[in-house]
């Protein structure tokens, strides 16, 4: 990544030798100008979501935990039938109550794999923040989460049920957080295409055999600020 954090060289900034922004360099210059070699000047990490999804859908508990949207699924079809039949109220008390995403379920079938109990799937969002880290010195470390929406909702904003997606060093808010995002998302998609777009191949703990995960994408979220950036 640029060394004042304006973009990384993912996508169309890959092949780039300087920043587009301020235009410091890609490369260490005295590191090229000595041997050759191509030196990164600084870096960001990406903790890839895959390895974690697959750790926790190992553990029968972890993957029980992860239920949770079916069931709320099904409770939500039988209230609106309730609704319909009784003239009950309609209870909003999740995201899943909304009409949005009550459509997004038929559309892409999810309540028809669980009836036929095939592939299992799991449905995250991605949120992004900026942290000042020191109280009294300036600093802007920005820091990518995945929420997973299948764990109930008392539950998927704790700290120990995040998982990480990214941190962006300092020392100034990034210019192009697009460039940033590109790599989990692309490492998303990959997961998402594998075994034919069947999704992520893992072991299921609570179902004793290797499945393939289907991953849904839901939601790109940021505060205010984070937004106007993107
Ligand atoms: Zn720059």
């Amino acid at each position: 990544m640029c060394i004042n954090s304006c973009h990384t060289y993912t996508g169309p900034f890959k092949d780039l030798e300087s920043c587009c922004y301020c235009h410091e360099p890609h490369y260490d210059q005295d590191q090229l100008q000595r041997d050759g070699s191509k030196v990164l000047c600084q870096q960001f990490s990406t903790i890839l979501l895959g390895p974690q999804l697959a750790a926790i859908r190992c553990s029968a508990e972890g993957a029980e935990e992860q239920k949770y949207c079916d069931s709320k699924l099904k409770e939500i079809y039988e209230m609106m039938d309730k609704v319909s039949e009784d003239g009950e109220e309609m209870v909003y008390d999740d995201i899943w109550c909304g009409a949005d995403l009550l459509s997004l379920v038929e559309e892409i079938g999810m309540t028809e794999n669980n009836e036929l109990d095939s592939c299992p799937s799991l449905v995250i969002s991605a949120s992004l923040d900026g942290a000042q880290l020191y109280q009294n010195k300036k600093s802007d470390c920005w820091i990518g989460i995945w929420i997973n929406q299948d764990y109930a909702p008392d539950t998927r904003f704790k700290k120990k049920k995040i998982f990480p997606n990214l941190t962006i060093p300092g020392p100034n808010k990034p210019k192009h957080i697009d460039s940033f995002l590109f790599t989990g998302l692309h490492h998303l998609a990959a997961l998402q295409n594998e075994g034919n777009g069947q999704g992520q191949l893992i072991w299921d703990a609570s179902a004793n055999e290797v499945v393939h995960q289907c991953i849904i994408f839901l939601l790109a979220l940021a505060d205010a600020l984070g937004m106007v950036k993107q």
